[in-house]
């Protein structure tokens, strides 16, 4: 059916890029919600009506103006990367692509101001050039935004030293509401809790402030060990030594790094692995700290090489998952939050149930001022009443699961905060922006 909106739309709106041919709108209307095999089966066949594609502030608010019109439902993209279905529109209406959003506006001491299509690999880079370096990144930061990531990540490298993105790593937005006149909000301190990891549900980031850290020559090293355990205990010995910088410490069982292909010829068979970055320096710390642990210092990637070649972080977070689905498309992942007081004796547990079902690795992330055991371990999936029972018997030692298998806002685990819901009513009272991702 062709909607006289569609029409209108095709005819120019003053001349915002819109595009309604089939193979586009297929296209920006999926992320990689496909990890998952039970959003795969209920989200296959979602997509917008069409897609508008912004390239300044200003088109943003026509193209909001146009929506709030027609009473169409509006989702905003990215890069389109988020796992969950974030960005696919659950009710058709318009995909809202910001990629086209891409100015670094200022990078000051300690701080970049940027529109929300920057790619975050972008910045990173001229953030280098300028002497200072990004705090946290997804594993995906080539090809992921700025205001994706806010939007819908939550940590990545570097998270072990300075957290996930409500622990900081956010200075400031700009926020437009979804109403017939959409206001300018420019957002601050405790108020961006209602805006960060929201799906662009209360409210569409045009512009975001991020902090950074001065520059470091970052070596990558693989740490090989016998066992899985000796891996884990080196790694957090690692990740607590608190003279060593590091932005990266994953410990990796064996065997997940088969699946690296790409990494072959450098991994050793049979060995679980320790993947980390941290100061140039630090080469004969890990290498006595691995001895200690029963490993020892694999293959090693110079701090001169940083970005030449493929980096370790390429293989963590849920990077591991996609070269586990390379090597054996019947794989899923789940994001589990471990005790750090017995961490072990929960891996123990659930190792004794599911065996190989569940291959784990690790990533050491400090939240909320505490170094905690965060993991993505790797399922080979059956059913997804087999998925729920894993999850059951997780949640039954107190290991927390934050559902990836739903498209619902979880907010890092949160639920959807209070004040996000209360956001929503004032920021968006139509109800237009990305419905049903609040459950
Ligand atoms: C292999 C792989 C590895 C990953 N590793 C990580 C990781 O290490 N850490 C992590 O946190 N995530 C990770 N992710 C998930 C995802 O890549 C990141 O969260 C990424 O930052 C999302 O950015 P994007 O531009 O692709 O956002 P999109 O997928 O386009 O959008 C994400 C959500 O934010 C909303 N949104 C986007 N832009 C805006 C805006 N300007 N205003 C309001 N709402 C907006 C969208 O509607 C959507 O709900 C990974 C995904 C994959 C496939």
């Amino acid at each position: 059916m062709t909607y006289a909106w569609k029409l209108e739309a095709e005819a120019g709106l003053d001349g915002i890029p819109v595009y309604t041919d089939e193979s586009t709108v297929e296209k920006l209307s999926k992320d990689f919600y496909w990890y998952s095999p039970v959003l795969d089966k209920k989200l296959k066949d979602k997509k917008a009506d069409a897609i508008i594609a912004p390239r300044s502030e200003s088109e943003v608010e026509a193209a909001l103006v146009f929506a709030c019109r027609h009473r169409l439902p509006l989702t905003v993209r990215g890069a389109g990367t988020g796992n969950y279905g974030q960005a696919i529109p659950l009710e058709g209406g318009i995909v809202l692509d910001l990629s086209g959003l891409d100015r670094i506006i200022e990078i000051g001491a300690g701080y970049a101001r940027v529109q929300c299509g920057v790619k975050l690999g972008a910045l990173e880079k001229k953030a280098r050039e300028e002497g200072q370096e990004l705090r946290i990144y997804p594993s995906t930061y080539a090809k992921a935004t700025v205001g994706g990531f806010v939007c819908g990540g939550s940590g990545g490298v570097g998270s072990i030293a300075w957290g996930n993105l409500w622990d900081g790593n956010v200075l400031g937005a700009v926020v437009y509401t979804m109403e017939e006149r959409p206001r300018r909000l420019e957002i601050e301190g405790t108020d961006l809790f209602d805006y960060i990891h929201n799906y662009g549900t209360t409210g569409i980031m045009t512009e975001v402030v991020l902090p950074l850290a001065p520059r470091r020559d970052w070596m990558q090293t693989v740490i090989e060990f016998d066992d899985f355990e000796s891996a884990l205990r080196f790694g957090e010995a690692l990740a607590r030594d608190g003279s060593v910088p590091k932005r990266l410490v994953t410990p990796i069982e064996w065997p997940l790094p088969s699946f690296f292909l790409p990494l072959r010829k450098v991994l050793m068979p049979n060995k679980s692995v320790v993947f980390a970055e941290t100061d140039g320096s630090s080469l004969p710390q890990l290498e006595r700290l691995a001895a200690e642990f029963g490993g020892g210092v694999g293959h090693v990637i110079p701090p001169e090489m940083y970005r030449k070649s493929i980096g370790l972080s390429d293989f963590t977070w849920n990077h591991t998952t996609l070269w586990a689905l390379k090597a054996d498309p019947a794989h899923t992942y789940l994001q589990a939050g471990f005790a750090p007081d017995r961490y072990l004796e929960q891996l123990r547990t659930l190792k004794g149930v599911f065996g190989d079902e569940l291959l784990m690795h690790f990533e050491w992330v400090l939240g909320g001022g505490q170094l905690l055991p965060n993991a993505l371990p790797v399922v080979r999936f059956t059913t997804e009443e087999r998925l729920y029972e894993i999850i059951g018997t997780c949640r039954s030692i107190g290991v927390e699961i934050y559902d990836p298998h739903t498209w619902l806002l979880d907010n890092g685990g949160r639920g959807a905060v209070p004040g996000m819901r209360l956001r929503k009513k004032l920021n968006d009272p139509l109800g237009l922006l990305n419905p049903g991702k609040i459950g």
